[in-house]
């Protein structure tokens, strides 16, 4: 298949791009490279914004992936319009000009973010979304702006991931996993902001698997499917990132435990991706603390704006 991965150099993209390759999918990714170029040395690149590709640009391609827009709160908080352009207004046109181009999917990276707070029930894909923040609102509004231009010529699907943690060639520190990780191996602590609120997570890995079911997917799939490896509370995230790092490292880990307010808290069911995508994540909080171990070396200086999407973003956004 030939496929566009839209904002394939991020974290994300930069783990799935080799993997469709290793498939046999060729791919070119578009991308402003506001995180640097991690990518194959032989992928095809379109350099600049996506708002300028064009119906003719997307012709040749079978299947539009969009990884792009602001992709986290800070980001969507520190300008909230560049947020609602880039996260509702930015997938919506790509998706009707693929759509008018002749594509016959488009796969959108939605969030879990859009449910908000879940009370503690697992939130299914019907279940009624309510979020009052920008990043929520715009994952939502791009997600809507996508589906609905569905029919049985233009398969769309979003997939509502959970936290994405793990290695990745473009990397971030600033994703739950990773920041404890960061904070353990640099300081010895790892600070829990509030224990009890709930968060499902995902390896890079598994997301990335994800993209590629969705891809691979009969032409009929269509809609959101919730992807994550499992919900955790926070709490028990930094129980287990801080058990693994002492049994692998030998030495103590202290957890410094907050009671911060967060607007944010769900739970999210994963029956549909997996009877419908045949999607069965497999890599264990431990498992993802393993990659980033045996990658420790590569990292250097921890502080680097580059691992930090917002920091990047402040200096774009000036
Ligand atoms: P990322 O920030 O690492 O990568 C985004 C990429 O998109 C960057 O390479 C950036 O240069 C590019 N980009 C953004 N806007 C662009 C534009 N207007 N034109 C051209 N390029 C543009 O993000 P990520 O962590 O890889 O996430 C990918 C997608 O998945 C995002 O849409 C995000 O909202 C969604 N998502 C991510 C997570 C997560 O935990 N990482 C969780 C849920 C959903």
């Amino acid at each position: 298949m030939n496929i566009l991965v839209a904002g394939g150099a991020g974290f994300i993209g930069s783990v799935l791009v080799p993997l469709l390759i290793d498939r046999g999918h060729r791919v070119t990714v578009a991308d402003a490279f506001w995180f640097g170029r991690s990518l194959p040395e032989n992928v095809e690149t379109i350099d600049g914004d996506l708002f300028s590709l064009t119906p003719n640009e997307l012709a040749r391609f079978d299947q539009v992936i969009f990884l792009a827009g602001l992709s986290n709160d800070p980001m969507a908080e520190f300008s909230p319009v560049r947020n609602f352009i880039d996260n509702g207004a930015l997938p919506s046109y790509l998706a009707y000009a693929s759509k008018l181009a002749g594509v016959k999917r488009f796969v959108y990276a939605s969030s879990c973010s859009v449910y908000g707070f879940t009370g503690g029930d697992e939130a299914s894909e019907d279940t009624a979304v309510h979020c009052g923040y920008p990043y929520g609102i715009s994952k939502l509004q791009g997600e809507r702006g996508v589906l609905q231009l569905g029919d049985g010529d233009f398969s769309t699907i979003a997939l509502r991931q959970g936290t994405v943690v793990g290695h990745s060639p473009r990397m971030r520190f600033d994703l739950i996993v990773n920041t404890m990780f960061k904070t353990a191996m640099s300081t010895g602590r790892i600070v829990i902001n509030n224990p009890d609120i709930w968060r499902p997570i995902i390896d890079v890995r598994d997301t990335a698997t994800a993209f590629r079911l969705a891809v691979e997917a009969p032409p009929e799939t269509n809609g959101v499917f919730n992807v994550a490896f499992d919900n955790f509370t926070v709490g028990d995230v930094g129980n287990q990132v801080a058990s693994a790092l002492e049994d692998r490292l030998s030495r103590p880990i202290t957890l410094e435990i907050l009671r911060n307010e967060d607007l944010r808290s769900y739970r999210v069911s994963t029956v549909h991706a997996r009877e419908q995508l045949g999607f069965t994540p497999t890599r264990s909080i431990p498992e993802t603390i393993d990659e980033l171990l045996t990658h420790a070396d590569e990292y250097g200086d921890f502080s680097k704006d580059a691992f930090y999407n917002i920091e990047i973003f402040k200096q774009i956004e000036r």
